[in-house]
């Protein structure tokens, strides 16, 4: 093999290399998204457990619900909607239920205010 030839060998090998290095960046960027997303889930799910939890122990007979179910006052369920928003998680439409990561919420607050 002649010189000249080894040496481009080398120079291609090295571009290779840089471009696996880029690649492994941005997998690395993906990655660390990633585990932030599946921890904010993690947050919201264990969240949403809970009030599930909150909800079924208050209603220990789902089927005589249906019957009083109009009765429940408005009152516990926007305090249960405020507290969830102060606890960092939207109530909104848009969003409802998912975890508040840019501060206060325009569309939640107005729907906090309407009441
Ligand atoms: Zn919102």
């Amino acid at each position: 093999m002649e010189k000249k030839e080894i040496f481009s060998q080398v120079i291609h090998m090295e571009e290779r290399i840089g471009t696996f290095h880029d690649e492994l960046g941005e997998l690395k960027e993906q990655l660390a998204m990633l585990i932030e997303e599946n921890h904010s889930l993690a947050l919201e799910n264990q969240h949403l457990r809970k009030l599930l939890e909150e909800k079924e122990a208050k209603e220990p007979e789902n089927g005589t619900q249906a019957s009083s179910g109009g009765t429940k006052s408005v009152g516990e369920g926007y305090d249960n909607l405020a507290r969830l928003y102060h606890e960092g998680f939207h109530i909104c439409n848009m969003h409802y239920g998912s975890l508040r990561t840019n501060g206060d919420c325009l569309f939640c607050l107005s729907f906090l205010n309407q009441k």
